[in-house]
Order: C-alpha cells, then sequence, then structure tokens
C-alpha cells in the first residue's frame, strides 16, 4: 500500500531511468513527488467550437483529421500538415490545419481518419487558420487524454529527462493509489479550513481555477505556517533560556556620548534605549540592527558594548572582511582608549592588544578629550609601536606616567570603575567564533554587516553558556515580509533616519564613451582635494586573470590621474600592506584608490566623495548601493558615477534606480520587484527550508496571517505541552528534523 513516505523505487511501474531523473529533482518518495508543485497550468479545457479568428493565447481543441500531406520548402526542409475537422460541425466550421517543421516522428504518427486533442496558439496564414507546432495527442482512450488535455492542466518546473507528459502521468497514478488519510493537518482551523490532501489533489488537477487558487492558498498558508513556527520556536527557545542583564549605570556611555563631535540622531537614541532594556532584561538579546549606509549604526554598536563593559562584561564586536575589522579597531581605539577601554584585536592575520590610554588628558585640557571623529582623516596616535611579530599575539603598551593612570581614572568617572582586566572589547572577523579565542566574560556580541554571515554563524554565538547577548546589524535594508521570514525569530530595529550633516551624493549613470568627460570631471574634484574611488567588478578575488586586469587597469589610471597619486587594493594583497594602503588613503597621502569589491562594506574615509563604478551593470543593485554609502560620509557634496557600456533595457532600468534614490529601502523595494525576492537573499544563508509553493512576494499578506497565528500559539504555550499542540511541535520537529532545548 502506497503511503505517504513510501520510497518510489517500490512502485514497480517507475523505470529506473525515470527514477535517477526524479531524483535529480529531489524527489524520492511520493510525498516528495506530490509536493512537487506545478510551476503554472494551462487551461485545456476544451474549446466549445473551432475558431474563426486568431488568438493571443493557447486553446485546447479536438477534432477529426481529414487530410496530411507534406511539402517542402528551402531544399530539403518539409513541412508536415495536418486539417482537422470539428467533430460536431456545423455550417459556420472552419477546418483547422495543424503544422509541423522538420519533426518527422510527427509524420509517423498522425493519419487521416484519427481523433486528435491539440494545444497551441491559433493563427491566420492567408486565409488558413493554422496551428503551429500545437502540443498534441492522437486520442485512443478517453481517459489516458483527460489527464494531459480537456482540462486545467498542470505544468511543472521541467527537468532533463523527464517530459512534462511522463511527470504528469506519474503524478496522477500516485494521486490515484494513493490513500487521502495519509497526510498531516498542519493548519490550525483558525487560518484555513478543508483537507491537506484535497488540496493536494487540486494543486495538480483543478476542476476550476477557483479551486486551484483555493488549494494553492491552503498549501501556501501550511507552508509558511510551518516556516512560521520553525522561525518562532527559535525566538521563543532563546528567550526562554537563562540570561544575564549585561547593562551598567551608563555614565561610561554618557561621557562617551557628551564627548562625540556630533548629536545623535532621534533614531539612534531611540535604538540605542531598545537596546539597553534588552541589555538589562535577564533573557538573551537576539536583536537585528537595521540602517541604510551610513545611518551610523557603528556608534549604537559603541553605546551597546560600552553598556556592557560598563558591567564588567567583555565584548565582541565581528565584521565579516579583515578591512572592516582592522577599521573598526581604529574608530574604537580612538574613540574608547581615552575612556579606560582596552581594545583587542584579534583576526587571522593580526593580533593586536594595546592597553588604555592614560586618561590625564581629559582632567588637564578638557577640550583635548572631545573625540575625534571616526575616519576624519587623521592619522591614529602613532605613540604606538605598530610591529607585526611573526608569533601572532602583540602587545605594545604605551607607559603612564607614574600613578596618572589610576589617579585619572578616578577622577574622571569613580563610578565606573574598577573595570575588570584583560581586553573589554575585542574586535575581530569571524574567525572569533572558530578560533580559541578565549573570552573572560562575554556578555555582548555585535555582528556587523550580518548578511554577510550566515544563520548558522549566529547560531554558534547564541548557542554559548551563559548566553551572551546579540546584536546583529545590517546595512542592506529589506521589505518587512523577508525581515519577518528571514530574521523571523529576532527582535527588529530600525535607524530610519540620517545625520543632518551629510553632503548628499549625486549619482550618474555614464556610457563608457564619455569617458573623457568624465575624467575632466574627476580632476577638478580632486584638485578641490576631495579623494576617489574607482571600483572594478572582479568576480572572484581569487582569480589570478582578474587582479591582472585590475594592475592593468591600475596603471592606466595613474597615466590618467597624473599628478595625483593612486594606489591599487584588491582581496589578494596580504592583510599588513592593505592596512597601510588604506591608512595611506584615509591620511590624504593617496588621491585615488583603484580597488574591487573589497571596499563594500564599512569602510568609512569621509573625504573621499567621489566614486566611479566601471562595468557598473555587472554589479546587483543592492552592491551597488553598499558600495556608493562609501562616499556622501563627510560635509562635502558627494558623486558617483556609473560607468557602463552595455544599455540594454535591463541594464538601465536597474541604474536609474539609483539615480534617482539614495534611500536604501527603496532600493531594496526596487530590486526585489525587478529581481524577485528569491535573489535579493538566498534562503541558504537564512538557514530556512526553500519554499516549494509560496512566493514570498505575491504571498505577503498570507505570511503574515501564518505569522501571527505562529506566534498565538507559542504565546499561550512556550513548549507546546499542551495537548491540542502536540502535532504542531511534531511538526516543528519532523518536518525540519531538529530539536529545540525547550521542546524536547
Ligand atoms: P554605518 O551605519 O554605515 O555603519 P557608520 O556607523 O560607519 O555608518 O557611520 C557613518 C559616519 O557617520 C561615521 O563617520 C560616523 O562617525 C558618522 N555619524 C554617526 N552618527 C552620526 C550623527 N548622529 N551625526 C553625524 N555623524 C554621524
Ligand atoms: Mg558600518
Amino acid at each position: 500500500m502506497t503511503s505517504i513516505s513510501t520510497n518510489l523505487e517500490e512502485l514497480t511501474w517507475i523505470p529506473r531511468p525515470r527514477l535517477l531523473a526524479l531524483r535529480r529533482l529531489g524527489i524520492e518518495t511520493t510525498e516528495d513527488l506530490l509536493t512537487h508543485f506545478p510551476r503554472r497550468h494551462e487551461d485545456r479545457t476544451e474549446f466549445p467550437q473551432f475558431p474563426r479568428e486568431e488568438t493571443d493565447y493557447s486553446i485546447c481543441l479536438c477534432g477529426e483529421v481529414i487530410k496530411t500531406s507534406v511539402r517542402r520548402f528551402g531544399g530539403w526542409k518539409k513541412i508536415f500538415e495536418a486539417t482537422l475537422e470539428e467533430s460536431r460541425p456545423n455550417a459556420l466550421s472552419e477546418p483547422l490545419v495543424c503544422r509541423w517543421f522538420n519533426l518527422h516522428y510527427v509524420q509517423k504518427i498522425i493519419a487521416t481518419g484519427q481523433r486528435l486533442v491539440v494545444f497551441g496558439k491559433p493563427r491566420m496564414r492567408g486565409k488558413r487558420i493554422c496551428m503551429d507546432h500545437p502540443e498534441f495527442e492522437v486520442i485512443e482512450n478517453d481517459e489516458e487524454i483527460s489527464i494531459h488535455f480537456r482540462r486545467i492542466t498542470p505544468v511543472y518546473p521541467a527537468t532533463e529527462g523527464l517530459s512534462q507528459r511522463v511527470l504528469r502521468g506519474m503524478i496522477y497514478r500516485v494521486l490515484h493509489e494513493f490513500p487521502d488519510s495519509g497526510w498531516h493537518a498542519i493548519l490550525p482551523n483558525t487560518l484555513a479550513g478543508g483537507e491537506r490532501s484535497d488540496a493536494i489533489r487540486a494543486i495538480h488537477f483543478p476542476g476550476s481555477w477557483e479551486a486551484r487558487d483555493a488549494a494553492r492558498e491552503h498549501l501556501v498558508l501550511s507552508e509558511f505556517f510551518a516556516m512560521q513556527m520553525l522561525i518562532t520556536s527559535r525566538r521563543f527557545d532563546s528567550s526562554a533560556r537563562a540570561g544575564q542583564a549585561h547593562c551598567g549605570s551608563g555614565a561610561l556611555l554618557d561621557r562617551f556620548l557628551k564627548g562625540l563631535p556630533f548629536e545623535l540622531t532621534a533614531a539612534q537614541g531611540k535604538v540605542i534605549s531598545e537596546i539597553r532594556r534588552d541589555l538589562a532584561a535577564n533573557y538573551p538579546m537576539n536583536r537585528l540592527l537595521q540602517g541604510d549606509v551610513g545611518s551610523g549604526k557603528t556608534v549604537v554598536a559603541i553605546a551597546a558594548m560600552l553598556l556592557a563593559v560598563e558591567a564588567g562584561y567583555q565584548a565582541a564586536f565581528m565584521a565579516p572582511t579583515q578591512i572592516l575589522a582592522e577599521q573598526h579597531y581604529e574608530v574604537l581605539r580612538r574613540w574608547l582608549e581615552l575612556l579606560g577601554i582596552h581594545i583587542a584585536l584579534r583576526t587571522a592575520a593580526r593580533q593586536e592588544e594595546i592597553g588604555p590610554l592614560p586618561l590625564f588628558a581629559a582632567n588637564e585640557n578638557p577640550g583635548s578629550a572631545r573625540l575625534q571623529r571616526a575616519g576624519d582623516g587623521i592619522p591614529p596616535s602613532r605613540t604606538f609601536i605598530e610591529t607585526e611579530s611573526t608569533s601572532g599575539a602583540h602587545y605594545s603598551r604605551r607607559r603612564l606616567p607614574q600613578n596618572a593612570g589610576t589617579s585619572t581614572l578616578q577622577a574622571c568617572a569613580p563610578e565606573t570603575l574598577p573595570l575588570p582586566d584583560g581586553p573589554h572589547i575585542i574586535v575581530g572577523t569571524h574567525a572569533l567564533l572558530y578560533e580559541n579565542v578565549s573570552f573572560s566574560n562575554l556578555g555582548l556580541a555585535v555582528i556587523d554587516e550580518q548578511h554577510k554571515f550566515g544563520v548558522a554563524q549566529r547560531a554558534r554565538l547564541t548557542a554559548r553558556e551563559p548566553a551572551p547577548d546579540v546584536l546583529v546589524m545590517t546595512a542592506t535594508p529589506i521589505p518587512r515580509t523577508l525581515t519577518m521570514t528571514i530574521y523571523g525569530d529576532l527582535d527588529v530595529s530600525t535607524i530610519d533616519e540620517m545625520p543632518r550633516n551629510r553632503g548628499n551624493i549625486v549619482t550618474a549613470v555614464r556610457d563608457t564613451s564619455k569617458l573623457g568627460e568624465v575624467l575632466s570631471f574627476l580632476r577638478t574634484q580632486l584638485e578641490k582635494g576631495r579623494q576617489l574611488y574607482v571600483i572594478y567588478p572582479l568576480i572572484d578575488e581569487s582569480d589570478k586573470l582578474d587582479v591582472k586586469a585590475a594592475a592593468a587597469e591600475y596603471e592606466l589610471w595613474c597615466e590618467r590621474l597624473r599628478p595625483f597619486r593612486c594606489e591599487l587594493l584588491h582581496g589578494r594583497i596580504p592583510a599588513p600592506e592593505k592596512q597601510q594602503i588604506m591608512d595611506r588613503f584615509r591620511r590624504g597621502d593617496t588621491n585615488a584608490l583603484i580597488s574591487t569589491t573589497v571596499l563594500e562594506v564599512g569602510v568609512d574615509v569621509p573625504n573621499a566623495a567621489i566614486m566611479l563604478i566601471e562595468n557598473a551593470e555587472r554589479f546587483g543593485l543592492a552592491q551597488l548601493h553598499q558600495l556608493r554609502g562609501r562616499i556622501g560620509r563627510g560635509e562635502h557634496k558627494s558623486y558617483c558615477i556609473l560607468l557602463s557600456s552595455n544599455q540594454t533595457k535591463e541594464t538601465s532600468a536597474k541604474l536609474t534606480v539609483l539615480e534617482r534614490t539614495t534611500n536604501g529601502f527603496e532600493v531594496a523595494e526596487a530590486d526585489w520587484e525587478l529581481r524577485g525576492p528569491g535573489d535579493v537573499l538566498g534562503t541558504a544563508q537564512s538557514g530556512l527550508p526553500a519554499l516549494k509553493i509560496g512566493d514570498l512576494k505575491r504571498d505577503a499578506e498570507l505570511m503574515r496571517r501564518a505569522r501571527a497565528v505562529a506566534m498565538s500559539i507559542f504565546e499561550m504555550d512556550p513548549r507546546l505541552e499542551q495537548p491540542e499542540n502536540q502535532h504542531f511541535r511534531c511538526l516543528i520537529v519532523e518536518q525540519h528534523g531538529q530539536s529545540f532545548s525547550h521542546i524536547s
């Protein structure tokens, strides 16, 4: 007896080669096969009569072959024609001519006197009504015909070695041999009525379009509900875990904020208080901080870390790339050492620890305690001895005048001291997760640019005991339905406001043929003292050819911009050298950086106000927006020039989005409009099962409903202990092969 989990190998009527083709689609069991949902349906219900004019859509007709003929054209090519007559002709009936070009096998199948069913677009060819290359079948037995024609017919995602007909036939047969009782009910009645088995039948072979739509809604809701149950259980799982409060009094934070050369935006303030509430609570924080590039997420991260440090804990700050980690390290040192915070850098390539600066400056000269703005071009203090030690670990401490340190610390902020020993903040790449970095007392982990990390990496952090608070930040704004799905297990804070002092960014798309004009514009900007990024779309950072190409382009740019100084930056340059290149650029020693997308995230040099992106058509919208976020960071008016030599309709639709808006959310919406959500963020990254039928964009409303119901179930019964919730527990565990500490 076939059941939902029967392996298709047991069905003897399926030939082996087909099993292999099915396996390529990931189909092994009857359930896999029956949840291989149609991509679309075709209206192959039989047309009431033969058409008298052409139509733009395909129709299904049935008739008798009254004549066949073969005509030659262009030497050896052949056209085979079969003329059909309506089964019940009337005085006005016109015959239909079906034509096949160079398909010899068709000629062997079709003969006069047969009944034929055809599906295609009728076209006027001279005075005749013709169908070219219709799908067809010779009617021998009416039941068989009814699988493929004379109905609303499913069309499946294609695969090599498996035709639509074969696949459709198999699904039809399995559906008929299959007992309806095998399916688990997935949906609570509050979401939708009806049986899953009926919905499965109707999605493949619907009796009407309404039935198809109802079935689809049922199945999409089931899929979304299962997904939201998984996400929500993760969310409740982590908040059910014991956590600790990691929040100091805020005195250290106040001092930090007072020293900033700018006021926080209202949005930054709001977000900091949301984080503060989480830090103070005794469950682990799992919060996503969303904010467009340049909205000032780093300051918020620092604020959170200071609260944790003040409470006596360590904080970790993780960035996706070496360059970014180094940059954060510099920023943190510049801003926090004055407060007596001890910061360490841990990346695969460089490990460094520097003790806190003495705090006497704050006492002797209140003005000098004012913090420098990050990335303002002022070099980091050269008093540090910067050496690269081969052994990796490296310490260099600036000697404190005897007693100066302690006395000043006490004078400045007695309520915040004593801070524990050892680094208070550890900055690094995600190597921090894997290498044996010993956190002595990790209270807060901040992950910058979360979209570059995977869910698994995040899980590694949250799984620690005792659970630290986790703040993940992303500059990839995504529409709400996606947030709810991909980050559904997190609380979300959004910085929806840009700092006021920003010079705006003008974006212009230019054809490569205009390079001459572009160059003279660049020169006038360089003469005004601005700095320039030139970005190349290198597909693969490890590709030698690409690196060579970049090097060649670099020579060219040196020529073009002479006497301004250029440097080349790409992923294959060793880390310490990369760092020096960035330092020289930050200091203004270099005027232009010819770079690959290693610059993509986070780099912050306010005087770099000009960006030229080569072959802009080869980047995605989100990536271009990220890249563009490197400029417009100072008070200068900034310019982003998108050079493109390939102005197809799609490219210009894409690139003009950037001319039109600098708002990341609008760019994301447009991206989602142009490409569809599947591509905008891969589900692989999200660690969630791939969607089989639901469409995150089209079915956004259904996702919202599924989420609301899933949330209410967990709110009433967080551990799914109630008898009526037992099958939901099974659903989570079975469907996703996952169990949770609190749902055992
Ligand atoms: P992102 O959100 O892209 O990570 P950053 O945190 O790097 O942005 O901030 C970009 C720049 O804006 C930095 O130079 C930072 O010092 C500055 N900045 C942050 N907040 C403000 C503010 N409220 N007013 C002015 N400048 C700010
Ligand atoms: Mg950033």
